[in-house]
């Protein structure tokens, strides 16, 4: 078994829409990026690419690549799951937290799990998704950004 580990975080800026696991959630302000800014997605491929060995997010989506200006995420997720396949890697567990002070993800938190589960072609029970807050202690506290956590677990 291989174990690996992702974290991201984005600061809120406005005029954008918020996409978390997926999922375009209603909220005043999205997250800035060079992609759609999906947190989520983005701890998720690096915790994936890192159990296989095979680097991160940044080096096979390079975010000064103009083919990657506002790309859905999940388009990202199918890719490394892509290159999961042809290196013979099984995903047997994720588990995903969301770090946000706002808004309140528990209402999307299914929507967000059957989302990625099917875009890594895994059975829902196997992905595990949770939000939280920092009770407003820092920047995702004071609503400056969100931030997400990814353990996951590789057959090989
Ligand atoms: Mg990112």
């Amino acid at each position: 078994m291989r174990i690996g580990h992702g974290l991201d975080a984005h600061r809120f800026t406005p005029g954008r829409p918020l996409v978390l696991g997926g999922v375009r959630i209603p909220h005043t302000e999205g997250l800035e990026a060079h992609s759609d800014g999906d947190v989520v997605i983005h701890a998720l491929c690096d915790a994936l690419l890192g159990a296989a060995g095979l680097g991160d997010i940044g080096r096979h989506f390079p975010d000064d690549d103009p083919a990657y200006a506002g790309i859905d995420s999940r388009v990202l997720l199918r890719r490394v799951k892509v290159q999961l396949d042809e290196h013979r890697f099984a995903i047997a567990s994720v588990d995903l937290t969301v770090v946000a002070q706002a808004p309140r993800l528990a209402p999307h938190i299914e929507a967000m799990r059957q989302r990625l589960a099917a875009d890594l072609d895994l059975a829902p029970p196997r992905l595990n998704l949770k939000a939280t807050t920092t009770e407003g202690m820092g920047f995702t506290g004071r609503g400056e950004g969100i931030a997400a956590f990814a353990v996951v677990l590789l057959d090989e």
